[in-house]
């Protein structure tokens, strides 16, 4: 899969004086006061973005759905006051209009949205002329074509400002996450556009605070650009997602904390021994990959034979039989039982496909 975005048509934005850009603020803009005392506790932490939502995608009715638009102004006023940016989440042209007129500086497509190229297109359209930063959340599912071409709407509405958020998928079983990280999709979405920016949104993947740190280092050790956190001046009190809100002070202690890796290093022993250890690797990638290619000629031989007798390609009892060995013999070799699940799932794929090419003569 390739990109319609040129890579070095997009524009670098993100400025920050911290050691990574930073965008904080409540999940929803409350009250003016709130919105006043948060903005002037970031800023005393040097935090260079001020987000609130305005209107709030709530996922069951009857709870806070945001202040509406008489909150943009404040919002606007308490970023201006402190000389930070302002950041709002946009779902369709009535409020890229308000935010644009209030003076907003950043635009955000928040999950929800991302999912729905029509809301896309709209926000995109209403966008034409403007060259405002916008940070494309990932959509809730785990699709990354739907998340590059959101990414592709608003780049082709002229903007070169842009920048991905990963804030997490939603899944149906319970789980640590509020939405499980997938850390391969964003990685993915790295390596298909590596000139776009891309932060993390540990507030949402985590759901509480607890994990935000972990989840924010990791970002960070992953070469994120940045991260987005909520942050309210008193987060008990907060009238949307108040157990994953910071305190401006634990939010600055917590950037404080961050280490930030170098993506590359000058020492020549460094250099070497990484090299050395990178052949190292090369080789065994190669030795993997040709004993692949001769458990396939075993398994092409097997659907022949299959064929012949009129045997069914799938086998449930040798398909458990495999899983079962392999995660035993996977263990005591110390390998996770994710990879070996992983691994396995993927050989039995392509050993299905292989057979069904016999079966089929194609
Ligand atoms: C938010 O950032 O407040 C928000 C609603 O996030 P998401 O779109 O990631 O759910
Ligand atoms: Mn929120």
């Amino acid at each position: 899969m390739t990109s319609i975005i040129k890579s070095d048509q997009l524009s670098s934005w993100l400025e920050t004086t911290l050691k990574t850009f930073v965008v904080a603020g409540p999940c929803s803009v409350e009250s003016e006061e709130q919105i006043h005392k948060t903005a002037e506790a970031l800023s005393a932490h040097q935090i260079p973005v001020l987000r609130g939502g305005i209107w709030k995608p709530r996922t069951r009715p009857g709870t806070f759905t945001g202040i509406g638009t008489e909150g943009i102004q404040w919002l606007a006023e308490a970023a201006k006051s402190q000389s930070m940016k302002s950041a709002v989440e946009v779902a369709n042209a009535k409020h890229v209009e308000d935010c644009l007129k209030a003076g907003i500086d950043i635009f955000w497509i928040g999950a929800r949205s991302t999912v729905s190229p029509f809301v896309v297109q709209e926000i995109a359209d209403a966008l034409k002329g403007t060259n405002v930063p916008v940070m494309v959340k990932n959509p809730i599912n785990p699709d990354i074509e739907l998340w590059i071409g959101a990414i592709e709407r608003i780049y082709n509405a002229g903007i070169t400002k842009i920048a991905a958020i990963h804030r997490g998928f939603s899944q149906y079983e319970k789980n640590t996450y509020r939405n499980i990280p997938n850390w391969n999709i964003p990685l993915e979405l790295k390596r298909l556009l590596p000139n776009l920016p891309i932060l993390c949104d540990p507030s949402h993947i985590c759901g509480s605070i607890d994990l935000i740190p972990h989840i924010s280092q990791k970002a960070m050790d992953l070469n994120f650009d940045g991260l987005m956190i909520e942050s309210h001046y008193d987060p008990a009190n907060a009238l949307s997602d108040k157990d994953q809100q910071l305190s401006p002070a634990v939010l600055s202690s917590l950037i404080d904390q961050l280490i930030i890796r170098n993506t590359d290093s000058e020492n020549s022993e460094f250099k070497d021994q990484l090299l050395r250890l990178r052949k190292a690797i090369d080789k065994i990638d190669y030795e993997v990959l040709e004993l692949l290619a001769s458990r396939s000629k075993l398994v092409h031989e097997i659907g022949l034979y299959k064929k012949d007798n009129n045997i069914t390609i799938f086998q449930p009892e040798r398909w458990a039989e495999i899983v079962e060995t392999r995660k035993k013999y996977g263990a005591e070799i110390h390998l996770s039982e994710e990879l070996i699940l992983d691994l396995v799932k993927l050989i039995h794929r392509e050993s299905i496909s292989v057979q069904t090419k016999v079966m089929q003569n194609e």
